[in-house]
Formats: C-alpha cells, structure tokens, sequence
C-alpha cells in the first residue's frame, strides 16, 4: 500500500471530513482533505490535518491479555465465550451487558447490537452516544416519530440566519464553522449564539444571548409566544402536517418578555432582537449540540426548538432546518443499528410488537428483549450493585468520560468479569479488564461511517493491521460463533454485513420507517469497496437523499409532526452554601475525548497543555485565585486539580473545564470524576454541562 492514495474519513467529529490519506510506511502516512467530499469539499480542521502524527504503534495494545499476561486470540476468546455463557446460563441474559462506542464503525455496532439483542436476548448494550445525542434521538421521536436529522450541510450555507444553541462550533464541528463563515462572506449571512460562555464562536456571531445555564427552554418557548402574537405561525402547514399546536402555544403563553428576562438572565433589549431576528428570517437554521442535549431536560430543549420550526413550517426547504450536530464521527450510525439500549436497528422500536417481529424474522434469531436495556448511567449503576455481572466494553475509556467517573471506575473494578476491547494498552479503563483484546484503529479498519447530515462514508483501511489486532465486527463475530451463535454471524467481512444490514433497512422502511438504504442491497464487493459518499435515505426505487419533512410525511402513526407543550423545569444540579458554584464541561479545540490519538501530536498539545478551569474575575478573587495557579475542585462526588485561566469568556458563577485530560487512577485532570449523574427522565443522557462545586486555592 506504500504511496497509494487512499480516500476514508477523518475519526474525530460528526462532520465527517472526507481525508485522503497516502501511506509512508506500516504506521505512518500523509494526510490531507479530500477536495471531492461533499462534507467538507477539501478543508481539514487541526485535528484532522493533524491525524498523520498520530499514527505511531507507541501505546498500543498489540495482542491479547489475559490477567495482565500475554495471550493468543483462542485462548482469549474461549474465555470470553465461556464467561458470558456460564454468566447467562446462571443468571440470565440481563446480567451481562456491552458499553461500546461513536467510533465504532457502522459494521461493528451493527454486530455487537445483533450479538446482544438478537442472540443473548437482552438490551443491555449501551453507548456512549447516549452522553453525546441521546436527547436530540428523543426530541426527534417524540416530534417526528423517528429519529430524522431534517436538513443537510447546505441549509448552513443556504440560510440567511444561522442560530447556534449550546454549540461552540469553531472549536467542535469546525469545519462546519468554516463552510458557514464562507457562506457568510458569500450572502451576509448573519450568526446567533446562544451559549452561557463567550466562545470563539460566540465572538464570531452578530448577536450572543449568554442565557443563564439551563433556561433554554424559556427562550425558545418566548420565542414560540412571540411567533404566535405576530401572527408569523404557518397557518396552513400547522393544519396540514402538526399536531398539538394549540397546546404547545398555550404552554409557551408562560414565557412573557417579563418572565423571559427573569429566568434567562438576557436583557430585554436581546431577546426582542432574538425574537425580531429569527421570526423576521424565513430561512433560518437553528443548530444545537452538547450545550442542549447534555442536559436534565435536554429531550424538552430539543423540543422546544422542533417547535418554533413546526409551528413556522421552517423545516426541509433550503436554507431552513433545525439540525442537531452530533459530536462523534459515527453516532448516528450507531443509532441507525441500534446501538442504544432503548432501539432496535433502523430505527424499529424495541417495544413495538410488530417491529420485534420484524426484526427476529429477519434475523431469524432464537430471541429478542421485549423492554430497552440500561442506558449508560444506569448500566454502570447495575455493575456496581451486582446486577450486571460480565461487561465488554469496546472502543471507550467509561472510567474517564462517564459522569462521577470514579464511582463509574470501582463499578467495573466489582463486576467479575470484564472484557475491554481497544488499541489502546494503557488507559483508565483497560486497567480495569480481565481480558483486553486488541482492536484495529483508524486506518487500518474497514467499514462505514454516518456523519450529522445523514451522509454514509467509507473508512478505509490504508495500513497493516498491527501485531494481532483484529477488527472489532470480527472479534465480535468470534466470540459469537464460540458461544453457538455461529449462523447468524458468519460473515465473510464487513461488506456483507453492510448488505444484510441495507436490506433490513427496506423491510425496516416498508413497516413505515425513515433509515431506508435498500437502494444498497445489491452492492457487490467492489461496489462497497468504491460506495462514494451517499445521503440516506437510498431506497430502491425512487429520490435519494434530500431533505425531510417540507410536505409533511413525518413518521407518526397519523403522519403529523408534534409539537409538546413544554415548561421550564429546574435543574437537580443547584448550587449551594457547600458548593457555591455550577461546573460546565466542553471540548477544547486541538483534542478528541481522553486524547489517546491526539496526545500523540506535540502539535495539537502546544495549544491547551493541560487541565485548567475558566473562572470569572469576580468568583476567582472571592476563592483566592491566582491566574495560572492550580485549584482544587470538589463535588460531592469527586475532584479533580486544574490551572486556573481568570477570564470574563465564563459568567460570574460558572466554571468552565475541558473533558479530555485523564491520567493516573484517580487522577488530577479528570473533570467527570466531580460531574454528577443526574439524567434527563425521557433520553438517559446526563448533565454534563452543570454540577455544583467550589474551588479553592490548592
Ligand atoms: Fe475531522 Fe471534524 Fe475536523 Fe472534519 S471538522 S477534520 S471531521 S475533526
């Protein structure tokens, strides 16, 4: 493969960069945008411009293990067979469990839900998408029926207002940053955020709302009120194509400008020029993210927003979408398989009779869960009390990433079996594993990806698979076959299970379902191998791709999109005389995750170099802080040590500290290890933008 130019896509985040990568040797290789993919037509943010340097086998775990030794992959996988067999058999499906990953490929997940779901009969796999989309997935049910992103890429470039909610999109999705500052440059367009913080993307809008933490709800139900005062509701899209509308006005009735001002903190002065600016703009998008999802009513914000677009009839024509951006390469691949506890693959509803039907016929499996599983927080919950009692987790670092991280870590410490499978040798969470089989990584994986617009990509392998790494669908497989599931999981590689997967979703699409890539099912070997990037839905006959919803069509039982009478609900995460303070987590813009690939770029660390926390002038001089001193930060539930940055970019009683940095057991940096795990009621996923804390000097 030496020289041959070789187009994937980049691992980091849900844009979904198209890369063109050249190898220089069995672990190195050029890397620079693919100019011909429709992501990202070229660009490259830092990470990704940054992904040769990072291709070193430094750190890598190269062959199985077994209690810490050495191991071959039969011995490794008789024992992780014959553990969660002897496990089940004793006591039950239930109480073995998978927590696996937005880096999976689309091929991975889709086996690893199938082993689970289909073949040991319980719902217990859960991801780490649920600490990323989890809420958007719910907010999309419960007004779509399904789980459809509305628009594409080019309703950023197409609209005349583009709204971010709880997004630091030049740091997190830049790419996307830069296609929407060109299009700007292009036609004026105008830029909203709406974020707690001054972020580099908050400095590049016309117009920043540093609402208080928490209040979205009533923004946007102010801004539905306003809507419908004006007389700017589309009167005849409403009667057409959505339910619920009276009852989502009358609850936003609440949100006065009076109200409005108490509870977000703006002044009234910009929430009239919120409310002037998306109201008199017909194409507008609102994006939103981590600052919305990650949240106790994260599946209500969502909604919130759904609502001013269905009530406007301002979804699925150009230039005007809500659009949820998620934060991992392959999150929504990994909802189209079914990698959330609480869904089967494409899309079919785990407690709709007729969809469990479906799904076993066509699997002709021995069994399927009738109820969802456990999602993340609670999975681990369930380790810690006994409940779960054999744990595979692959492709993931829960022991840094999952909130109260350190109890997340003596949970899995007191399962008794655990199977890590990763490519990394050494992290906070393979420390934890009583076998840890050796994955394939980026670059040397073969398989699909998702990105936020809906648009399947291939990541294709351009190096060696080092030592005796395997690819994850493979090991999957093996430890299926050795527990006696061997029919449903003997694939030739990962194009075949990308067929069986492409005509499921036809059946999946004629029970009246959105994912529908039927148009895909005849791919030979070839065709897989060239498959250039497509825009679900692909059926059979008729459209590709496209936009949802301009004419209606939602995936409701009546057909309608629904709008949900919402209330501001209070955060359980308050703060008080203990713990004065609301701690607020995010990305930095040079690292991924827990940094076990970026960390390898001396380049990408030259910009943040290590934990810090953002505190306002006035909260560091009542704690005592100096700029650049180390604090000590402490919850209820953990602490972590950090440089203190003083800086008016966070608001008086809020801190701000990066997710990334992790370390030693117990380590300083891990900001999770304080965050609690309060979750929103509807979509499981946890808060993890506010925990109240103090700081003090350390
Ligand atoms: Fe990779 Fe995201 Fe950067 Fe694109 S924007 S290069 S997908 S990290």
């Amino acid at each position: 493969m030496p020289g041959q130019d070789v187009s994937t896509t980049c691992p980091y985040c849900g844009v979904g960069c198209g890369v063109i990568a050249t190898p220089t040797g069995p672990d190195s290789a050029l890397v620079r945008g693919d100019p011909a993919h429709p992501a990202n037509f070229g660009r490259l943010c830092s990470k990704g411009s940054a992904l040769g340097e990072t291709l070193s086998l430094e750190g890598r775990l190269l062959a199985p293990r077994i209690a810490g030794r050495e191991a071959g992959w039969d011995e490794a996988l008789e024992l992780v067979a014959r553990r969660f067999a002897e496990t089940i058999a004793e006591h039950g499906p239930d109480s073995v469990a998978f927590y696996v990953s937005g880096q999976l490929l689309t091929e991975d997940y889709y086996v690893a839900n199938k082993l689970m779901k289909g073949w040991i009969g319980s719902a217990n796999i859960d991801t780490n998408s649920r600490l990323c989309m989890a809420s958007s997935v719910a907010g999309h049910r419960r007004a779509f029926g399904a789980d459809t992103v509305p628009g594409t890429y080019e309703d950023l470039e197409e609209a005349d207002l583009v709204v971010l909610v709880g997004s630091n999109l030049a740091w997190c999705h830049p790419v996307l940053m830069q296609r929407l500052l060109a299009a700007r440059e292009a036609r004026g367009t105008r830029i909203i955020t709406v974020d707690p913080r001054r972020t580099n993307t908050a400095e590049a809008a016309d117009l920043h709302l540093p609402l208080a933490p928490g209040s979205d709800v009533t923004l946007f139900n102010s801004l539905l009120r306003e809507i419908a005062a004006r007389g700017a509701q589309d009167d005849a899209y409403i009667a057409a194509h959505v339910s619920g509308a009276a009852d989502a006005f009358a609850a936003a009735a609440a949100a006065t400008p009076e109200e409005t001002a108490r509870v977000t903190g703006l002044t009234p002065a910009a929430i009239a020029a919120f409310h002037d600016m998306w109201i008199g703009t017909p194409r507008v998008v609102t994006v939103y993210s981590q600052g919305v999802n990650q949240a106790s009513d994260g599946t209500d914000k969502v909604n919130a927003i759904l609502n001013c677009h269905l009530a406007t009839g301002r979804i699925g024509t150009p230039g005007a979408a809500p659009f949820s951006v998620t934060g991992q390469p392959n999150a929504m691949g990994g909802r189209e398989v079914g990698g959330l506890a609480n869904m089967l693959a494409c899309h079919l509803d785990i407690e709709n009779d007729a969809h469990r039907a479906l799904m076993r016929g066509f699997w002709d499996s021995p069994r399927l869960p009738e109820r969802p599983g456990l999602k993340a927080v609670d999975l681990f919950d369930a380790c810690a009390t006994g409940q779960i009692k054999a744990l595979w987790v692959m492709c993931t670092n829960p022991a840094v990433s999952l909130p109260r991280a350190d109890h997340v870590a003596e949970a899995i410490r007191s399962c008794d079996f655990v199977v890590v499978s990763d490519i990394v040798a050494d992290t906070d969470t393979t420390r934890l594993a009583d076998v840890l089989l050796p994955a394939t990584g980026w670059g040397e994986k073969d398989g699909t990806v998702t990105n936020s617009e809906r648009r399947i990509s291939r990541q294709r392998a351009f190096l060696p698979a080092p030592g005796a790494a395997r690819a994850d669908w493979r090991i999957i497989c093996d430890v299926a076959a050795r527990m006696g599931f061997g029919a449903g999981f003997d694939y030739a590689g990962p194009a075949e299970i990308f067929r069986e997967y492409a005509a499921l979703s036809g059946l999946a699409a004629r029970a009246g379902g959105d994912f529908d890539l039927s148009g895909l099912t005849g791919l030979d070997d070839w065709g897989y191998e060239a498959l250039a990037p497509r825009h679900w839905p692909v059926p059979a006959a008729g459209p590709e791709g496209g936009r949802f919803f301009a004419e209606g069509g939602f995936f409701t039982p009546d057909r309608r999109g629904r709008m949900l009478p919402l209330t501001q609900r209070s955060s359980p995460n308050a703060v008080s005389a203990d713990y004065p303070l609301l701690l607020n987590t995010g990305r930095v813009r040079d690292h991924w995750h827990t940094m076990t690939r970026t960390a390898k770029s001396a380049r990408l660390s030259r910009h943040l170099a290590e934990p810090f926390v953002e505190i306002h002038p006035r909260d560091a001089a009542a704690a005592g802080l100096a700029h650049a001193a180390l604090a000590r930060i402490e919850s209820p539930h953990g602490e972590m040590l950090a440089r203190v940055r003083i800086t008016d970019r966070t608001p008086p009683g809020l801190l701000f500290a990066p997710m990334h940095w992790t370390g030693e057991w117990s380590s300083r940096g891990r900001v999770d290890a304080v965050m609690a795990a309060e979750t929103d009621p509807v979509s499981g996923q946890p808060e993890l933008k506010r925990t109240a804390v103090r700081i003090a000097p350390l």
